[in-house]
């Protein structure tokens, strides 16, 4: 709280102004006002009051209606006129007494209207009133333009939203989010501007909370992420909170807190944990989980699945004679190799353990799978990366198994790994760097 006599906005004194062309009216005035610690500045005319108004901010003038050139009423007219001291207020001090010369002084835009000869407890009562009322308004005005910084400068989008979803006003980080220059936003519906279910859901929202004035003052509708519709027509995800409250009319302040880069780092976390770090394919654990997707989709649609597993060869003593390091590198370009190949099917690449590899093809049967075998196995040595410590080629080579199968309940997706396992190893113990298949066991059975 300020003091009264002190002005809140300045935390300074009051500062007032005694207009009177009779030096000795302005003496009792200020012989009046001076026990009570205002500043006081003093003019003897009209032009002198505009003069001193011009270089000082007033909180009140005191001002004589009746002098030579000038009078008060034109000097009145004139500090109304000027956007400097049109808020300053102004109270007559007059022998006019005339109903109309009062009501003359009020229509002119002064506070108040004090009768000479002076009465001096009720000229200092109304004085004092006046500076309060002035207090009281430049705290308000302070107040409200502490909030309208606060609300300008924060991080998180505002708006006012009238009953029927009307944007009434928006801050500039609202505008900045929806991708609007300043004002653009007021008048658009809030409704077209989120994503269809959003928006159904707020429509409702809103129509149940104006049509039951005890929800009114309670219900808060959370914060939930929604989508809105940016300028460029991108969709952005956002966390919305609404809030109702009634000023005069139904009104909801709105509050966005946009979550994108949250959300890239969410996908990008998510992305991590499925992927393998050194080779960028997927790993062990999201391979299983589309393994299971896969098997049950080719199970409800019988259709047939293939598995093709990969292990270099002789890769322990490419290590033991290049290094771990290059071996890193060496299964680098083997995963590369794998991508590229892969990357014309419907089929998903992933590192499955040390230097093994497994590459799953959903709704694809053994003659395609095994073709794209033999593609990965011609690529990978056609990309001449010298093994010196091989036994079967002079390039780092890769042995092949591949499995296809058409699920039934009675198996299992451990059947595909089984039989894609066996298939490698015949190409492992028929000399390496080649592709060999494996039927399912319910067919190599038939
Ligand atoms: P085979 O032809 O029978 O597959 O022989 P191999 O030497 O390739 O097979 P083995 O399983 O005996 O050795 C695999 C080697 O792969 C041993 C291990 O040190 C190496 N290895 C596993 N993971 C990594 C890795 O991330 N980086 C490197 N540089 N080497 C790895
Ligand atoms: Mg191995
Ligand atoms: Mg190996």
């Amino acid at each position: 709280m300020f003091k009264l006599g002190s002005n809140p906005a300045t935390n300074r004194e009051m500062a007032l102004l005694i207009v009177d062309d009779m030096p000795d009216n302005i003496g009792v005035l200020r012989g009046m006002l001076l026990p009570h610690g205002h500043q006081l500045f003093v003019a003897t005319s009209g032009q002198g009051a505009l003069n001193v108004a011009a270089q000082v901010p007033l909180d009140l003038i005191l001002l004589d209606v009746m002098m030579p050139g000038m009078d008060g009423f034109e000097t009145c007219r004139r500090l109304k006129e000027n956007h400097l001291t049109r808020e300053t207020p102004i109270i007559f001090i007059t022998a006019k007494t005339d109903t109309q010369d009062i009501v003359e002084g009020f229509n002119l835009g002064a506070a108040d209207y004090i009768n000479k000869p002076l009465r001096m407890e009720e000229a200092l009562a109304r004085i004092q009133t006046q500076l309060q009322i002035r207090s009281y308004i430049l705290e308000q005005r302070e107040q409200a333009e502490r909030m309208r910084a606060i609300v300008n400068n924060m991080a998180e989008g505002l708006l006012i939203i009238e009953a029927d979803g009307r944007i009434q006003s928006s801050n500039p980080a609202a505008d900045y989010l929806f991708g609007y220059a300043p004002d653009q936003l007021h008048g658009h519906s809030i409704f077209a501007l989120l994503d269809t279910a959003s928006s159904q859901e707020y429509r409702q929202y809103f129509d149940r909370i104006t049509h039951d004035g005890t929800a009114m003052q309670t219900q808060q509708h959370g914060s939930r992420e929604v989508q809105i519709k940016h300028h460029s027509g991108a969709m952005l995800n956002v966390d919305l909170s609404i809030m109702p409250m009634f000023v005069r009319q139904p009104l909801f302040v709105g509050l966005l807190h946009d979550i994108t880069r949250h959300k890239l780092s969410e996908h990008a976390l998510r992305r991590e944990a499925s992927m393998d770090a050194l080779t960028n394919v997927a790993n062990r654990r999201h391979f299983d989980s589309c393994l299971d997707n896969a098997w049950q989709s080719a199970l409800e649609n019988a259709h047939e699945i293939s598995l093709i597993l990969l292990d270099v060869d002789h890769f322990k003593h490419y290590n033991d004679a290049l290094g771990h390091q290059a071996g890193d590198r060496c299964l680098q370009q083997v995963a590369q190799v794998l991508r590229t190949v892969a990357l014309s099917q419907d089929a998903l690449v992933a590192r499955y353990g040390g230097e093994e590899f497994v590459i799953l093809l959903s709704s694809t049967g053994l003659d395609d799978a095994h073709a794209l075998a033999c593609q990965i196995q011609a690529h990978i040595e056609a990309r001449q990366l010298p093994h010196p410590a091989s036994t079967c080629s002079a390039w780092v080579t890769v042995s092949i198994g591949v499995c296809s199968l058409q699920p039934n309940a009675a198996m299992s997706s451990e059947l595909l790994f089984l039989n894609a396992d066996q298939a490698m190893y015949r190409a492992k113990e028929s000399g390496r760097n080649q592709v060999c298949t494996e039927l399912s066991s319910t067919e190599k059975s038939a």
